[in-house]
C-alpha cells in the first residue's frame, strides 16, 4: 500500500505488478455487481458448414458493459471471475441465458439448431455443472445434444482428474464436448484418451496465413487426421480471409468460424444477416 502512495506521489516508482492488482480489484467489485445491474450480454458468431457454408451453429460469447468500467474483454475478466469464485454465477447466468435465446429461437423456427458455450474448467472445483445444466435443459425445453460445451485446452490441464470426471458427467447427459484453443496448450497427448471429445477447435494461430504457410499445413492437417481418428468433429477457429478459406475447403474440417464469414454479433444483428436460411 505504501508503495503505491509512494509511486503515486513522487512519480518516480512505477510497479507493474501493483497496477495489476488495481486493475484487478476493481474488476472483481465490479463484476460482483455485474448481474443483479444487468451489464452482460451475449453475442453469437455463427459457425459456417465446411462445403455447403450453411449456419445452423453459433458459439455464445459473453460481453461485459460495466458502468463503471466500460466494455472490458472476456479474456481479462474471466481470469478474474475464475479467481475469486464469481465464475459459478457468471457461468450459470451464460447457460440461463443461452438456453433461453435457443428456446426463442425454436418458437420462431430460426436456423440456429445448435449452440456452443464457453465453461472455464475452474468452475468444476465449485460446484456440479452437470446438474445445473440439466435443469436449465428441462426448464427450456432443451435437448442436451444441441449443446455443445466449449473447454479450453489450457484450462482442463490444470484440474485434469475434475475435468474428465465433469465432462463425463456431462456427456452422459447428452451435452457434447468441445476442447477450444486446441494446439495453444503445453500438454502431452495423454489426457486426449482420458476425455471425451466431440469436437476439437483449432486455435486460430495454426491457420492465420495457413495458404502460404507449409508448417502450419502440416500441423493442421494432422490435427484433423488426429480428431477423425478419435471419432471428432473439427472446428477451425479465426478463419479471416478468402485464401484460408479456400486452403481449408479440401482439408477435412467440418466447420469454419472467424471474421472473414462474421464476427460474433447480437441477436438482433445475427437475425438480420442470417434470415431464413442460413446460407452464408
Ligand atoms: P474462445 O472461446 O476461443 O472464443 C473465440 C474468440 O476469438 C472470441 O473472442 C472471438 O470474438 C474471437 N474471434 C472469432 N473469430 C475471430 C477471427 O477471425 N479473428 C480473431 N482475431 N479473433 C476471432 P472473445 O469473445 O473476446 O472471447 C475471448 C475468450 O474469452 C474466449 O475464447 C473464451 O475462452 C472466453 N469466453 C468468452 N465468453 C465466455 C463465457 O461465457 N464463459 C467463459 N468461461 N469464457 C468465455
Ligand atoms: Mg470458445
Ligand atoms: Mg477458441
Ligand atoms: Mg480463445
Amino acid at each position: 500500500h505504501f508503495a503505491k502512495e509512494k509511486g503515486r506521489n513522487n512519480g518516480q516508482v512505477y510497479d507493474p505488478a501493483i497496477h495489476y492488482n488495481e486493475r484487478e480489484h476493481q474488476i472483481l467489485l465490479e463484476l460482483k455487481q455485474a448481474i443483479k445491474r444487468e451489464e452482460f450480454t451475449l453475442y453469437f458468431q455463427p459457425l459456417v458448414t465446411e462445403g455447403t457454408f450453411e449456419v445452423n451453429k453459433a458459439e455464445t460469447l459473453l460481453r461485459w458493459n460495466s458502468e463503471q468500467l466500460g466494455h472490458v474483454s472476456p479474456a481479462e475478466f474471466i481470469p478474474v471471475a475464475e479467481k475469486y469464485g464469481l465464475i459459478v454465477d457468471i457461468t450459470e447466468w451464460v447457460i440461463c441465458s443461452a438456453f433461453q435465446q435457443l428456446n426463442e429461437w425454436d418458437k420462431a423456427h430460426y436456423i440456429i439448431q445448435s449452440l456452443s458455450i464457453n465453461i472455464s474448467s475452474v468452475h468444476f472445483q465449485y460446484g456440479d455443472v452437470s446438474h445445473m445444466m440439466e435443469k436449465l435443459a428441462t426448464q427450456f425445453d432443451i435437448d442436451p445434444t444441441r449443446i455443445e460445451i466449449e473447454i479450453t485446452e489450457t484450462s482442463v490441464m490444470k484440474n485434469i482428474d475434475e475435468a474428465v470426471q465433469a465432462l463425463h458427467k456431462l456427456r452422459a447427459l447428452g451435452f457434447r464436448v468441445a476442447l477450444d484453443d486446441f494446439g495453444t496448450g503445453l500438454s502431452s497427448l495423454n489426457y486426449l484418451q482420458q476425455l471425451p471429445i466431440d469436437n476439437l477447435k483449432i486455435d486460430r494461430s495454426f491457420v492465420q496465413h495457413i495458404d502460404q504457410d507449409n508448417k502450419k499445413q502440416v500441423i493442421v492437417e494432422t490435427i484433423i487426421r488426429l480428431a477423425q481418428h478419435l471419432g471428432a468433429e473439427v472446428t477451425v477457429e479465426g478463419v479471416e480471409t478468402k485464401q484460408e478459406v479456400d486452403f481449408l475447403q479440401a482439408s477435412g474440417c467440418n466447420y469454419l468460424q472467424g471474421y472473414y464469414f462474421s464476427k460474433p454479433l447480437p441477436v438482433k444483428e445475427l437475425m438480420d444477416r442470417y434470415q431464413a436460411k442460413g446460407l452464408v
